[in-house]
């Protein structure tokens, strides 16, 4: 029997990382965690603090003060014990995922002193291993000797479509081209920042799930984690 082990999900946007992690998690007995919840939470709690404008501009040296006080968690009080984001305290968890936190999230994500921040709170995590993380860095940059690593793309318009059906299930009211424009700005910010930009690790496995469902998603990634000699 193996060891429990770190399993790292990165990819683009929308590609639908935390459904299949949530799903990888279950079967592994793994905790689950979107590290995506972290940036949105900093990027909520900076909007709040009236520290980003607008038009995305930040007020970096303030934001790097404020970020000292933030306190970012995640309690299993969803439904069925479903894990949510709180932030200082107060669940923020339907609101972190609004087109409002995704429009400035990536540039909240790009500055190093956050990026440190969530990090510090990952590595406490993943510690004790069996975990499966998703985001943009953690096969590269958070956990670069995690055992299985895995890559998830699709175009950039089926993500788009994705994301759409989703906002409009929670009520929003979304606009398909704003929403596309921003799976493609998020992608480019997210590949070109300087620090951890967002790249494939050579080790990891890629999968572009563009025409694929979501079980036969996990039975594909389920049977490479076996492969690899890894299972409960
Ligand atoms: O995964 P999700 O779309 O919720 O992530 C929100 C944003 O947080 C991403 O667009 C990205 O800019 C940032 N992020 C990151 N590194 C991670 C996870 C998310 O930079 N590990």
């Amino acid at each position: 029997m193996n060891s429990r082990i770190i399993i790292a999900i990165d990819g683009h946007s929308s590609t639908g990382k935390s459904t299949v992690a949530k799903l990888i998690a279950r079967r592994m007995g793994y905790v689950y965690i979107d590290t995506g919840a972290m940036y949105r939470a900093v990027a909520l709690g900076a909007m709040s603090d009236g520290l980003i404008d607008e038009d995305g501009t930040i007020e970096v040296a303030a934001l790097e003060k404020a970020v000292e006080d933030y306190d970012v968690e995640f309690r299993n009080t969803g439904e069925g014990g479903r894990s949510e984001t709180y932030l200082n305290g107060v669940n923020v968890e339907k609101e972190i995922r609004t087109m409002k936190v995704s429009r400035v999230v990536s540039r909240v994500a790009g500055l190093p002193f956050v990026r440190s921040y969530v990090d510090s709170i990952l590595h406490k995590i993943g510690s004790a291993r069996g975990v499966v993380m998703d985001g943009r860095d953690i096969g590269t940059a958070v956990f670069p000797d995690a055992e299985f690593k895995l890559f998830m793309t699709a175009d950039a318009e089926v993500r788009a479509r994705r994301r759409f059906d989703e906002l409009q299930a929670k009520g929003e009211k979304p606009d398909y081209d704003e929403v596309l424009a921003n799976v493609r700005e998020r992608d480019y910010l997210d590949e070109h920042r300087e620090i951890s930009p967002l790249k494939k690790a050579d080790d990891a496995v890629l999968l572009d799930n563009g025409s694929m469902m979501v079980e036969e998603e996990v039975e594909w990634i389920m049977k490479r984690i076996a492969d690899e000699g890894y299972d409960r």
